[in-house]
């Protein structure tokens, strides 16, 4: 929650707008309570084209988004508030509100530093915890994208490779490998293929995809042609069983790629900072307090500590059952 109006990624009650930071579906619980109740939902355009292929159509409950271009500010009750691009997925971003007597809020959403612009003076910044602890760090001296391209190139020599990630992940291995210039088809079942289209509508270029419905995916799969099949991390006990098989994964922090079967390796791409990049973030936006994003409570508290620890900034992790006490 921020500002007096402003409920984000959730839905809470009494909060008359909500801001949907991006399409994935820990930041979209509730979408449709607030479709109903709010009198703002509000997200970009890309966030909106993505939803309606992930969770199906919105119907007649669309009329309730107001899409909103990043750095455009809208007015709600005295407040402002501004979508900031996040590096993240397609679409994703930052939320800004600022009060009439000029405090600035902040939630930074899921990013990753590179690409994203600090939301910078705020009074109460809001950061992410995905990575918040200083064990998640990925520090190799290996550039991660080179490294996926010269592995997938290699197997697709022997045939078909099957890579295995998260929507908008999987999208952008797809843009790695077109901007590597590796020109095979792509092959993906029908949501990762909605979800391509929706990114090429908003300006990804992903070349030539096929449905793995379609005659011409069947053969090249049966036949173990050369093509890359992309499909969600939760088929992967179910398809490509016998092939060359990558995992895309961001819990990954002691090596670049790290084999896992006989033909399986999973390679740390990841679409959040890690701890480092966290903690650079915060001393570039030089907040005058911080909470960290503890739901799912994986690394919220540690990330907290280590922000005042090492930055000098006062921060506590929330959902906690101590706030008042801090912040009061
Ligand atoms: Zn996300």
């Amino acid at each position: 929650m921020l500002g007096n109006s402003v409920a984000c990624d959730g839905y809470e009650e009494n909060r008359p707008v909500r801001v949907v930071t991006h399409a994935h579906a820990d930041h979209t619980g509730g979408l449709r309570w607030s479709l109903r109740e709010c009198r703002k939902v509000l997200m970009t355009e890309a966030t909106r084209d993505l939803i309606e292929v992930l969770e199906g159509p919105l119907g007649t409950r669309l009329k309730n988004i107001e899409t909103l271009e990043y750095e455009k500010r809208v007015q709600f009750n005295g407040e402002k508030i501004t979508l900031h691009k996040a590096e993240h997925i397609l679409g994703a971003a930052q939320v800004l509100v600022e009060s009439e007597d000029g405090e600035r809020l902040g939630w930074t959403g899921d990013f990753k530093l590179s690409g994203t612009t600090t939301l910078s003076d705020c009074d109460t910044l809001v950061v992410e915890s995905t990575y918040g602890s200083p064990m998640c760090r990925r520090s190799f001296d290996v550039d991660v994208r080179k490294l996926l391209v010269h592995m997938i190139e290699g197997r697709l020599k022997a045939g078909t490779v099957y890579v295995f990630g998260y929507y908008g992940k999987l999208q952008e291995v797809m843009q790695i490998l077109r901007d590597a210039e590796v020109e095979v088809p792509f092959v993906m079942p029908e949501k990762v293929y909605r979800v391509s289209k929706v990114c090429e509508q908003h300006g990804m270029r992903l070349g030539c995809m096929t449905l793995s419905t379609e005659k011409e995916a069947k053969m090249l799969l049966e036949e173990d042609l050369p093509c890359v099949a992309f499909y969600h991390m939760n088929s992967r006990g179910s398809v490509g069983l016998n092939n060359e098989r990558i995992c895309v994964s961001g819990w990954e922090f002691h090596k670049p790629c790290r084999r896992i079967g006989e033909k399986e390796h999973i390679i740390a791409l990841s679409d959040h900072s890690d701890f480092d990049g966290l903690m650079e973030y915060v001393q570039q936006a030089k907040p005058k307090r911080v909470v960290t994003d503890n739901h799912g409570g994986r690394h919220g508290e540690t990330l907290a500590k280590e922000i005042t620890r090492r930055l000098g900034i006062p921060a506590l992790a929330m959902p906690c059952k101590s706030y008042q006490a801090i912040f009061s």
